[in-house]
């Protein structure tokens, strides 16, 4: 059926600014991680993503190597985008990143100037697309020099194949030194993409959120749902389909009796906020302005509309947060 765009898609989403810049990014955006390969029925993935922008995330964050197999997240959404978005392109925001393995040899990872704009390159014709809204050094490569990572960066702009640029994972010293490599070049550094969540409060603890307000870029965290582990679907067992029965990336040590009885002191908080614990997880992520946003993935829609009623109750008290903390940490 063809997508007729929702005409209240802007009406509930609340849309931050990026640190300094001038761009705006809905506090939920939608990654493509995982759920968008081969291995996923292309009706599922088009609803999701016609979901998502009915619901107002005009954010789709992908990078090179999503899939199964590598690539075919950025081709699936290039499909999604021929059929169904096209016309509503200059109200998306996509990005991609390069920096994990990609292709055989010593070109095919990494951060220097080689491998960044080459996978760049790749990730247009997978999307279809002339240019990406944000390209992201996907993480520290310690084999090459800042100052080349920002140069080349810089010149993903300077070429119109990127409009902002980004970078993920990088240690608060390192992001610092590329956002001043990145004025002096003038492409300012629009966002850090870190691991957030109240499993994992790095971004806190080690001067990563003071150095985005300083410098003045934007944060978008990531698995601040840890996965699926915050919204409490495995206190009773690992359910059939979720992530944690198919695939490697939710390790048995996560779902570890320490780590469960966590939850379910969290899951307790979140019941009596009225809340589902997914959406006391995204609020909870979300209660820090510097954190412009949370790239969050969902199998299927109903996770998504579950997740973004979150919206609906964002206020802590100051009790509340203070009863989390004796839960969330690393
Ligand atoms: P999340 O913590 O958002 O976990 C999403 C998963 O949790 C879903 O796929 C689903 O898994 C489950 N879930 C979500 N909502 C619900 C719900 N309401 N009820 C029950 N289960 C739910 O993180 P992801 O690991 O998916 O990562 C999100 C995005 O972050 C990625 O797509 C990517 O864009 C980005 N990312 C970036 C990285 C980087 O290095 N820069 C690294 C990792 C992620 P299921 O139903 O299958 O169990």
């Amino acid at each position: 059926m063809p997508y007729l765009a929702a005409a209240d898609r802007y009406d509930r989403m609340t849309y931050r600014r990026t640190g300094r810049s001038g761009l705006k990014l809905p506090v939920l955006s939608l990654g493509l991680w995982q759920n968008f390969g081969e291995d996923r029925s292309f009706d599922a993935q088009r609803a999701i993503v016609r979901r998502a922008f009915d619901l107002g995330m005009t954010h789709f964050d992908l990078a090179n190597n999503y899939g199964p197999p590598y690539g075919a997240a950025e081709t699936a959404f290039g499909r999604l985008l021929a059929s169904d978005l096209a016309p509503h392109r200059d109200e998306l925001v996509i990005s991609t990143k390069a920096g994990w393995d990609m292709w055989p040899g010593p070109y095919g990872v990494g951060a220097s100037r080689k491998h960044l704009l080459s996978s760049l390159d790749q990730s247009l014709g997978r999307l279809g697309v002339d240019y990406v809204d944000i390209f992201y050094s996907h993480r520290p490569d310690p084999g090459t020099p800042l100052e080349e990572t920002a140069a080349a960066l810089d010149r993903a702009v300077r070429s119109g194949k990127a409009l902002y640029v980004g970078i993920s994972s990088y240690g608060a010293d390192a992001s610092r030194a590329l956002a001043e490599l990145l004025r002096e070049l003038g492409t300012p550094l629009l966002i850090h993409q870190p691991s957030y969540s109240m499993l994992n409060r790095w971004v806190e603890t080690e001067g990563l959120l003071d150095v985005a307000a300083e410098e003045g870029f934007g944060v978008i965290g990531f698995t601040a749902l840890a996965q699926g582990l915050l919204t409490g679907k495995y206190l009773g067992g690992v359910p059939e389909g979720s992530r944690a029965s198919s695939d490697g990336s939710i390790g048995a040590g996560m779902l570890a009796e320490p780590t469960l009885a966590r939850i379910r002191g969290l899951d307790a908080i979140a019941r009596r906020r009225g809340q589902t614990l997914a959406q006391m997880a995204l609020a909870w992520a979300l209660r820090d302005e510097r954190v412009t946003s949370l790239v969050i993935g969902a199998s299927r829609v109903a996770q998504l509309e579950e997740n973004v009623a979150a919206l609906d109750r964002l206020d802590f008290s100051a009790e509340e947060l203070a009863e989390i903390d004796g839960f969330a940490g690393d």
